[in-house]
């Protein structure tokens, strides 16, 4: 008898541990995900460099739209992309040893917004080169020459890149195209991202090539964080993705 009722008894503390870690648990469940929510808490710093732009100009409501993941195809050459705090601050394992962990993120991200885009009726598709270290800027294959060309026969293009951490990187934001007045898609994603002036030191490459960059933020901290979280990871891109993808649908329907 005394020993079935000390049995019951433990049962009886077990259960009670438990519901109460359960709660707990809860409880930092719920958190933690208003926290990964929260699109200007994620992207983190945005730009404070002066800029006066403006995009006011209208844009053909069936625009072709080009997604490209910025350092695509020069790994390896000067302009790789930032390794991330992660990596180059704290150590840790890129997350692909051939690529530095900005293109590793740019690709997953430029896959995400071409998916959620087509699934909103965009007229939307990506380009990636493949070959990712090609010396010539200017080699018919690279993001550059496909991108101009693409926005010469009257398209929309968008280079998409995360920022470099901590005091190398400036923070969220578009930088438009550099020849053209900027249109309602560039506002209407500065709205969210933050802007650039479109003479960012000098002019880029990009930019003077029509083709407009958007940096999502500096890849540090909690952003970085919850992209690295397998947990985190695809709710993390799909919230970004959404974000631009928006952007566009506010202009375009
Ligand atoms: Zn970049």
């Amino acid at each position: 008898m005394f020993l079935v009722s000390n049995r019951a008894l433990n049962i009886l503390f077990f259960s009670i541990f438990c519901s109460f870690s359960f709660v707990l648990s809860q409880r930092n469940f719920i958190s933690y995900t208003n926290y990964i929510d929260d699109f200007d808490l994620i992207i983190g710093e945005v730009s404070t460099l002066p800029s006066s732009w403006i995009g006011t100009k209208d844009v053909n409501k069936n625009i072709p739209i080009l997604i490209l993941a910025g350092h695509a195809d020069s790994q390896g050459l000067d302009g790789a992309g930032t390794a991330g705090e992660a990596v180059d601050k704290f150590g840790l394992k890129p997350m692909n040893p051939e690529i530095t962990d900005e293109l590793f993120w740019n690709l997953k991200l430029q896959e995400s917004i071409v998916e959620l885009g087509k699934m909103r009726g965009l007229n939307i598709r990506s380009y990636d080169p493949g070959i990712r270290n090609i010396d010539n800027e200017n080699d018919l294959r690279t993001n550059w020459s496909v991108g101009n060309k693409f926005a010469q026969n009257g398209g929309y293009v968008l280079e998409v890149h995360f920022d470099a951490y901590g005091k190398y990187g400036v923070g969220s934001g578009l930088i438009p195209s550099f020849f053209e007045e900027p249109n309602k898609i560039d506002e209407s994603i500065a709205s969210k991202f933050g802007r650039f002036p479109i003479s960012f030191r000098g002019g880029l490459g990009a930019p003077r090539r029509q083709i407009r960059i958007l940096e999502i933020g500096k890849l540090e901290g909690l952003l970085e964080k919850n992209l690295r979280n397998v947990k985190t990871r695809q709710r993390t891109i799909k919230l970004i993705a959404n974000e631009i993808v928006e952007a566009f649908v506010q202009v375009i329907h």
